[in-house]
């Protein structure tokens, strides 16, 4: 079994983790009508609504200016940001370092399909580059890891966007089907893409 992650992620643990979070999370899969994405604004659920906020994010203000000590962002002007250490600056761990310590992801990307295995040279390096453009602007919004299991590749990520980008930017290359399951009642995203040779 062929295994690529980042931050020592296997397949087996993947399942794993999502066993856990299915046991956490009582409701998946929203109702037909809304889980499609032509449905309309409420096919996003609430966590898609600003009043629901990643229970990873510190409840509190942090000081200003803060650096986690793990990944080197910057707490500044109310939001975390790739800068220069400044000085004086005290130490926090960000909620995306806090996550992937835990390897509690906040979004799973599923792509399957009998077109993935001769293309997987291909599809990695866009899953690879949508997190580079996200990170770049929202140092938050990571991949934990990346589980590469026989008939499909699992993508775990810190935050709910980057999954959404990751499978649209797999239909823009390569067609197929995407579908999103947003946990109505917490901050989680679960994405899919398909598809077939
Ligand atoms: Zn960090």
């Amino acid at each position: 079994m062929e295994v690529i992650a980042r931050s020592g992620l296997c397949a087996v643990r993947a399942r794993r983790t999502e066993a856990a979070i299915k046991q956490r999370r009582c409701l998946m899969t929203l109702p037909p009508n809304l889980s499609g994405p032509a449905q309309g604004p409420r096919r996003w659920g609430r966590a898609q609504d600003r009043t629901v906020t990643d229970p990873y994010k510190r409840s509190g203000k942090l000081h200003e200016p803060t650096v986690c000590p793990q990944c080197g962002a910057v707490y500044h002007e109310g939001r975390w940001q790739w800068s220069a250490r400044p000085a004086g600056a005290q130490e926090e761990l960000c909620q995306a370092c806090h996550r992937i310590n835990d390897d509690y992801p906040a979004g799973i990307v599923t792509i399957t399909g009998d077109f993935i295995v001769p293309h997987k040279d291909e599809i990695l390096p866009i899953v690879r580059r949508q997190e580079e453009i996200e990170k770049a602007e929202h140092p938050l919004n990571r991949i934990i890891g990346i589980s590469d299991e026989p008939g499909r590749i699992v993508v775990t990520t810190t935050d709910i966007h980057l999954p959404r980008r990751i499978v649209e930017a797999l239909k823009n290359a390569f067609d197929g089907e995407i579908s999103f399951h947003y946990d109505e009642h917490g901050y989680f995203l679960r994405a899919e893409w398909q598809r077939e040779a």
